[in-house]
């Protein structure tokens, strides 16, 4: 009987992964494109196995410092969609370059009816390097760190999904449905969370949460000065103003130098995190930066 046992689940794990293989070929044959890492995380809850994704920026690299190999234009070129977050400036050169080489290629700005930020105190000159993700005068392209924003992004994923696959626009609907729930679970947490903060403003070196700050009514400070490291006047500044604003939370974020946020957050006895904006986990990452701030 045991052994009888041990061969029928042997045969239905070779059963499973025969399908889980076979489901691999069928979708290995329609790709799609996203720019980070969060995106893949919508667009996997709403696509289903309907398309293999492919994330242009790999996880532990920042978007300003991401520099793509000719390689990856190909498979970019091979995807039916390419969802850009929409304000990131590699991704405008690569949409055009995208656009002339393969315009097949549907390209998606996620961001599309988003009520975008100037990237005001944050503004980065980043014009002179194709690889930054910020130039001048630019809009603040960290949408993602908003579950409200996040409702309006992935609205414009469902629509391009059901645009280039409409037999599947049931199945997509759907999932779009228990994504809102997600998405709204993780706004309700946060808010939760936030009620009673000790404070209502953080340091962070990249301002990369800028969208989150407005949802929840805080101020974000950024240690960066348009894209570069600070001088020695502007942390003075920054180190007054944190005092004032009796600030206790430094973030620091993976891929960014974290030399200057120490060298503040020791003189203004605050406590340093590190964060991972740029995460797969989105909704744990964002309420884990909301638990950070709700502490007492
Ligand atoms: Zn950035």
């Amino acid at each position: 009987m045991k052994k009888y046992l041990s061969i029928l689940s042997l045969s239905l794990l070779l059963l499973a992964c025969n399908s889980a293989t076979k489901n691999k070929d069928a979708a290995r044959e329609r790709v799609v494109t996203v720019t980070i890492e969060p995106q893949r995380f919508f667009l996997e809850q709403l696509a289903g196995d309907a398309y293999t994704i492919n994330t242009l920026v790999p996880p532990g690299t920042s978007p300003e410092t991401y520099e793509p190999s000719p390689s990856v234009m190909i498979e970019m070129g091979k995807s039916d969609i390419y969802f850009r977050v929409g304000e990131l400036g590699f991704e405008k050169v690569w949409s055009a370059r995208l656009e002339q080489n393969n315009p097949d290629v549907a390209i998606v700005d996620c961001s599309t009816g988003i009520d975008l930020m100037e990237g005001d105190q944050h503004s980065h000159d980043h014009s002179d390097h194709a690889g930054r993700d910020h130039a001048e005068g630019a809009l603040d392209p960290h949408v993602w760190s908003s579950p409200v924003a996040m409702s309006v992004f992935t609205k414009n994923m469902l629509e391009a999904l059901v645009k280039a696959d409409p037999g599947n626009e049931p199945l997509y609907r759907s999932n779009y449905e228990m994504l809102s729930q997600r998405i709204n679970a993780t706004d309700s947490t946060i808010r939760a969370l936030l009620q009673d903060a000790s404070t209502d403003a953080f340091i962070i070196f990249h301002p990369a949460l800028g969208y989150f700050a407005r949802d929840y009514g805080l101020h974000q400070y950024s240690i960066e000065f348009e894209g570069k490291n600070p001088s020695p006047s502007q942390i003075r500044k920054l180190v007054d103003l944190a005092r004032k604003e009796k600030i206790n939370t430094v973030f620091i974020q993976r891929g960014f130098d974290a030399k200057n946020a120490k060298v503040i957050a020791e003189e203004i006895d605050a406590e340093l995190f590190e964060i991972d904006p740029m995460t797969y986990k989105w909704d744990e990452e964002l309420i884990k930066i909301a638990t950070i701030l709700s502490r007492h």
